[in-house]
């Protein structure tokens, strides 16, 4: 097969994969980049120790990709995350596998991802164009024949693979550049969202919670009718202006189709025990302080940033000492521990979102190769496209999947 120039924009995950793959395979590969290295948003993934992917099945990635993940079924089959995995252990990053499935490098460390990426780039003579910032994609007759970059130059290429992320975390350089070049080429961006997001609170006694982390509570939440929405289990964090943590960035998915708005969260504090154990154990607290004041009587139970909350919430005066609280009382104090209401009333913005929901329309891609149906020569690799899946590893399974199919894929036309 003639060796075909390759121009891949976005050096992400996605950009990277395509890139060091459309090479392997023979072509003339440039990979540009806006900013001036690769992969910083890889750099900040899972919190500087990248959740490179998860070891699930196939049906466990499309299950865990509630934004069009049927889109996906080729790039998973094609280049799957067990792939993932071996690729990364060839290129020496070692993996672990967490909690949840997670797999993670075993350094902890999203620094030796890059490297051993950067690598893989080298290894396979990838051309890399840093502060090269792409402005245009041009297309003749339906067929891509190269791109503008910023400062005017025009650089030809058979192929280009579009994979400039979404508009997430904007400092990594991932600012939505790529909705308008695809829009000029004709395709379509569905509305584009917030997704793994933290949610903002109306009650004010959150604000107080700030910075208190919850591990091991369920937490359920509710549409305006009062019909439950999605619950889960696991650990979640206050914040300055409502909650964040893992429960609730994966809850937020699940809210996006209600706007964010009137939502009510019930947290169950103390999941482990039912109504009657737990209020068992707050006799047995109140027998062993019973000379002491209600508000000074609570510490085996919770954690110190929640008890003046939880007194206020239950309406219970601090000052009544322990031995007279009624039954009542006690039962109104194990309804709120069973369930501490906010209400969501604002998703925070797009930027803060760990990913965007939405993208170029997947009915505009053949999943089969990523190529645009629209211009030929054109592909499309990560996060760009209409697809967004939970925390767990599974973004960046998208972005690797799609971008070695787009890499493979490239050079295959005539
Ligand atoms: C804080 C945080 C933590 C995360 N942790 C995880 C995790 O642990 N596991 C997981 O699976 N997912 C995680 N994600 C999501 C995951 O990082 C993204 O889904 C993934 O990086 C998308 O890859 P991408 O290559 O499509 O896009 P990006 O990683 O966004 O890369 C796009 C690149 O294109 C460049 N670019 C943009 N416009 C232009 C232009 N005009 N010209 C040239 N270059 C351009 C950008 O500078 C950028 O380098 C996290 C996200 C965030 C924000």
């Amino acid at each position: 097969m003639a060796q075909k120039k390759v121009i891949v924009v976005g050096g992400g995950p996605a950009g990277i994969m395509a890139a060091g793959i459309a090479a392997q395979k023979g072509n003339e590969v440039i990979l540009m980049e806006k900013n001036n290295r690769l992969g910083k948003k890889l750099l900040i993934s899972g919190k500087g120790r990248c959740n490179i992917t998860n070891a699930t099945d196939i049906e466990g990635l499309i299950e865990n990709t509630p934004g069009n993940g049927n889109f996906l079924y080729s790039a998973f089959y094609t280049f799957s995350n067990q792939d993932l995995i071996d690729f990364m252990n060839e290129l020496g990053v070692r993996t672990k596998v967490e909690r949840g499935d997670r797999v993670f490098p075993e350094s902890d460390s999203a620094k030796d991802v890059l490297h051993a990426l950067q690598n893989f780039l080298n290894k396979n003579k990838v051309r890399i164009m840093t502060e090269c910032a792409v402005k245009r994609i041009h297309a003749k007759d339906g067929r891509v024949i190269g791109v503008e970059l910023l400062n005017g130059n025009i650089m030809e290429a058979n192929s280009v693979i579009l994979a400039v992320g979404g508009m997430s975390y904007p400092g990594t350089g991932s600012t939505g550049d790529g909705y308008e070049i695809a829009r000029k080429l004709g395709h379509t961006i569905t509305d584009l969202k917030p997704s793994l997001v933290p949610l903002i609170t109306k009650e004010s006694w959150v604000r107080d919670l700030q910075g208190l982390s919850l591990k091991n509570v369920s937490v359920k939440f509710k549409n305006p009718k009062g019909k439950e929405i999605y619950n889960d289990f696991g650990e979640m964090l206050f914040t300055h202006f409502g909650v964040s943590g893992p429960v609730i960035l994966s809850a937020s998915r699940h809210l996006l189709s209600y706007d964010f708005k009137d939502i009510m969260l019930s947290i169950d504090l103390k999941p482990a025990l039912s109504e009657e154990k737990l209020d068992e154990r707050i006799q047995r607290d109140f027998d062993k302080y019973n000379r002491k004041q209600f508000k000074n009587s609570l510490d085996d139970l919770l954690p110190q940033k929640l008890i003046p909350v939880i007194v206020y919430l239950s309406q219970i005066n601090p000052e009544k000492p322990v031995h007279q609280i009624t039954k009542e009382e006690r039962k109104r104090l194990v309804t709120l521990l069973k369930g501490l209401e906010c209400t969501i009333i604002a998703a925070r913005p797009i930027k803060e979102a760990i990913v965007t929901a939405g993208g170029i329309k997947t009915n505009e891609i053949n999943p089969s190769t990523m190529e645009s149906k629209k211009v030929k020569g054109l592909y499309f690799a990560g996060e760009i496209i209409d697809v967004d899946a939970y925390t767990g590893g599974f973004n960046l399974t998208i972005a690797f999947s799609t971008g070695y199919l787009a890499g493979i894929s490239c050079n295959s036309e005539e």
